[in-house]
């Protein structure tokens, strides 16, 4: 029989699937406090549990994490550490890990590899789209991380490889215990979620979770972000920013708006006026973000002169503006980075 990850499931999910077994709901209790309150991931420990009834439990369910091998954690001089995990069914997916002040932040992937082939990312364009990852397999790599740090991670990103908004029951689950005072009780203001742009659905994920959003908008126009970013032909500049409308923001929330600085593509002044242009209805928050070279993209970084210049005009538009400094680009895990590197060795070819 195929044994359940306790993960996959809510709260309200875990219970119903104690009672199936006719186990007590409190025995669904227990095992959450365990695995979420006290990061114990195998029934052998839970010591207020009965023998009999965690053999019932072992034979339906487990809680496997993906793995993380010494070997496949790279250090980076910026501090910043990138993991390789490997999961049950031998695939393999990356995390970074980033520290600022007594801030410990984790960057989560959502699928193996991703099917929007941004031209400017090494996941897109030299993975490709390899397979959705299950709500276990995302809230995994916390756990997983957390564990071999022994430290707790204070805030998440979804910013690794794939897109969460294609993977979205998974991404809800994750969401739910990652909020739930039950589970992993996070301040909505402690995850961020990033898109490439998934239109129709990112209000109400949004609005329902409250949790902070993120634009990988990159270009100001159709014509260019169709041409850089095909998820862009199926959800233009006008739908996208007609869904950004109806995000509701609450006191001093804003959407922060992702702009990778490609020199003499998207860097001019002309750019940055149609960036205003499109994004003067909107509370937002520009982050420019320095272009980390990949073997499949022939763009260049842009300058800091052109750097500076995108930005003090920004800033004199009143726009908040911060420059993301991009952490692990010597290790491959910068933005934009990951493509599955591990020692010398590419683990998924094309
Ligand atoms: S930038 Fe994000 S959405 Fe675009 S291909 Fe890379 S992982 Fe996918």
């Amino acid at each position: 029989m195929l044994k359940k990850n306790i993960l996959n499931f809510t709260l309200a999910a875990w219970e119903k699937a104690v009672e199936e077994i006719k186990l007590p709901r409190f025995r669904a209790t227990q095992v959450w406090d365990w695995i979420y309150n006290k990061r114990v991931f195998t029934f052998a420990d839970m010591s207020n549990i009965s023998l009999a009834t965690k053999e019932e439990l072992e034979k339906h369910f487990c809680i496997d994490l993906p793995l993380i091998d010494d070997k496949n954690v790279a250090s980076s001089a910026d501090g910043s550490q990138k993991f390789l995990l490997t999961t049950t069914d031998g695939a393999v997916i990356e995390s970074m890990v980033m520290y600022a002040n007594d801030r410990v932040t984790i960057c989560l992937s959502s699928m193996v590899g991703c099917p929007l082939r941004c031209a400017f990312c090494a996941t897109g364009t030299e993975i490709g789209f390899v397979r959705m990852l299950d709500a276990c397999e995302i809230i995994g790599q916390l756990f997983a991380v957390e564990k071999y740090l022994k430290n707790k991670v204070t805030s998440i990103v979804f910013m690794g490889m794939g897109e969460p908004l294609l993977n979205l029951a998974n991404t809800k689950i994750v969401l739910e215990n990652l909020l739930s005072p039950n589970a992993c009780a996070y301040s909505r203001n402690a995850i961020t979620l990033s898109t490439a742009g998934i239109a129709p659905v990112i209000a109400p994920l949004i609005n329902k979770y409250r949790i902070r959003l993120a634009v990988s908008l990159h270009f100001p126009t159709d014509a260019q972000r169709s041409q850089y970013m095909p998820v862009n032909c199926t959800h233009g500049l006008k739908e996208l920013f007609t869904a950004l409308k109806q995000v509701k923001l609450e006191g001093n929330d804003y959407i922060t708006i992702e702009y990778i600085m490609l020199k003499d593509i998207n860097d001019s002044l002309d750019h940055a006026r149609a960036l205003v242009k499109i994004c003067s209805h909107i509370k937002v928050k520009f982050n420019l973000i320095p272009y980390n070279k990949i073997a499949s993209f022939e763009g260049e970084p842009s300058s800091q002169k052109t750097i500076d210049a995108f930005t003090a005009f920004l800033l004199a538009k009143g726009f908040r503006v911060s420059m993301r400094h991009s952490r692990g680009t010597d290790i491959s895990g910068g933005c934009g980075q990951f493509a599955l590197k591990k020692d010398t060795h590419t683990i998924i070819d094309d």
